[in-house]
């Protein structure tokens, strides 16, 4: 860790000291110091609390976290301060102490032992935070915690701009999904240290600590280093991140891609320069309405009205969508050699829209196929299209006319734990001849029903997972001027296959 960085702390859950000591050990290399949670031991581990930081290889801090605070502690108070007690006239480097204990709450016996002050929030993100995270520490050898739940943007904004007026040591968390950047940008906000678990988590959001290292390679950096990101509602599902860190760290470029769960876009949009991000992947459901904050647009997104992608340039941002090339990517061919004239984009919606501006642009004629008829027949107008519902008992007929390739564009067959009921094959009365190419752009899971009726059907066909890659390495070059690292490709494509 080079100076100037956040330190990554491995909060300990298991329920006995031997188990702590055990992940201590394991992650010794990938993290500076632990905290063990006594508020997760056993009853029976209590006393032994005293020679835990004789036997751990790292500093330690003493946590007992109250349930109130979001911890699991619900034996008597009395117990608490006693055990704290035991923790500073023992080795640890650090005591948790939450910020309505009293400043002599307890003694602490070595020179360099410090008083972490904590303040938690686990429900929401309160408005005075300001005011809290000055009032906190007591003296210089305590350092202030505050942990607090961001619910929306505006929050994360706020604890961004506290944490960047503060001075000296501190510690200022978000939890939960919209508080992931404060941990990953750790260093960017000064804070002193931020926390990784593994098995059970010690509070909502913390990375274990191969993904903090390996994946989003935290530490590594010197400060300034560029920012990238995703932006979607929700985002713990998007597996971009794996795609473009991976990206950036086989070709040694710094840099780290953080998910963003965004729900106002225009407060994000204000915060992104504040962090100092460069570029941006636009998932579901910003890729329209992102647009109208554009300075600048390409070609593609001012034809489809939708963008997946932008970079920061002058003061302002520009919009790129490489939907279309990354659909396109594994159809080149086929389209050069005049082997797809006639296609049929089953879906109406935003990557249907871009998939059949890219098919109209290679000449093919294309029918659009849509639950919504009215939908289905305003694109094909833009686009000079044929259009017909999903459920007009002329569609297998009509398909027929329009089958070198079928594109499914709808959400239909996406694996969501909210309608398990999708998981079906959307144009299940279309026959399929195995002439037909059959292109599904699901990709949860890769092998969706339509794919395999295809595969049945001795079809040619192409999974989600194509386009997925290739409009993220397209994604890559415009966010870094090179190309996608071939041999990470590879592996990447291994990875993503073995999860079939
Ligand atoms: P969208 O704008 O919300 O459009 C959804 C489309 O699905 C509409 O055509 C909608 O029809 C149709 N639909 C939804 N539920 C349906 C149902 N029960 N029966 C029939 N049709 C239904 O979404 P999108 O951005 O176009 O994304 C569509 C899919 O493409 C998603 O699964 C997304 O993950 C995937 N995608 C993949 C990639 C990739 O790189 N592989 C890139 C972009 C998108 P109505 O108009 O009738 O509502």
């Amino acid at each position: 860790m080079s100076a100037g960085q956040s330190l990554l702390c491995l909060s300990l859950t298991s329920s006995t000291l031997a188990e702590n000591l055990a992940l201590a050990r394991r992650y010794q290399r990938l993290v500076d110091m632990v905290e063990i949670r006594v508020d997760f031991l056993e009853q029976s581990q209590w006393s032994g609390i005293g020679k835990f930081p004789l036997e751990c290889p790292l500093p330690s801090l003493c946590t007992i976290r109250r349930r109130c605070d979001g911890g699991s502690w619900i034996a008597p108070e009395e117990i608490r301060l006693q055990l704290l007690q035991t923790a500073a006239n023992s080795n640890y480097s650090y005591i948790d102490l939450e910020a309505d204990l009293p400043e002599r709450t307890v003694s602490l016996r070595l020179p360099n032992q410090r008083v972490i002050r904590s303040s938690h929030d686990p429900r929401g993100t309160p408005s005075n935070l300001s005011l809290l995270a000055r009032g906190l520490a007591r003296n210089d050898r305590e350092i202030p915690k505050i942990a607090v739940t961001p619910r929306g943007i505006s929050d994360l904004k706020e604890i961004i701009s506290v944490a960047h007026k503060m001075t000296g040591p501190r510690i200022i968390i978000g939890m939960g999904d919209y508080g992931i950047p404060t941990r990953l940008l750790a260093t960017r906000l000064g804070n002193f240290l931020t926390f990784t678990s593994v098995g059970r988590n010690a509070a909502p959001g913390q990375l274990d600590p191969v993904t903090m290292q390996c994946l989003y390679r935290f530490g590594t950096f010197e400060s300034g280093f560029p920012v990238f990101g995703i932006i979607g509602n929700p985002i713990t599902h998007s597996r971009s991140p794996e795609v473009h860190n991976r990206g950036l760290s086989s070709a040694s470029v710094p840099g780290m891609y953080i998910p963003f769960r965004v729900d106002s876009l225009a407060e994000f949009l204000e915060l992104a320069p504040v962090l100092g991000i460069h570029g941006l992947s636009v998932t579901i459901p910003h890729k329209e309405t992102v647009v109208p904050f554009l300075a600048r647009v390409d070609s593609s997104v001012k034809a489809v009205e939708a963008c997946n992608t932008l970079l920061w340039e002058d003061g302002g941002w520009t919009g790129y969508n490489t939907d279309v090339a990354g659909f396109l990517s594994p159809l080149n061919r086929l389209l050069s050699t005049g082997y797809i004239r006639r296609a049929t984009v089953v879906g109406a919606g935003g990557a249907a829209r871009a998939i059949s501006w890219a098919l109209r642009g290679a000449n093919v004629d294309v029918l659009i196929v849509n639950r919504n008829l009215r939908r289905a027949q305003a694109l094909a107008a833009n686009i000079g299209a044929d259009s017909i519902a999903l459920n007009d008992v002329n569609l297998p007929g009509r398909v027929e006319q329009f089958s070198d390739l079928i594109v499914q564009a709808t959400s239909v067959g996406m694996k969501s734990s909210a309608e398990d009921s999708l998981l079906k094959d959307p144009i299940a009365s279309v026959p399929l001849t195995g002439r037909e190419i059959v292109y599904d752009v699901v990709y949860t899971p890769i092998d969706t029903p339509l794919l395999q009726r295809a595969n049945k059907a001795g079809c040619m066909v192409i999974s989600g997972v194509e386009m997925l890659l290739a409009q993220a390495f397209e994604q890559f070059r415009l966010f870094t001027g090179i190309d996608y690292p071939l041999c990470e490709s590879k592996r990447l494509r291994e990875t993503f296959d073995s999860s079939k």
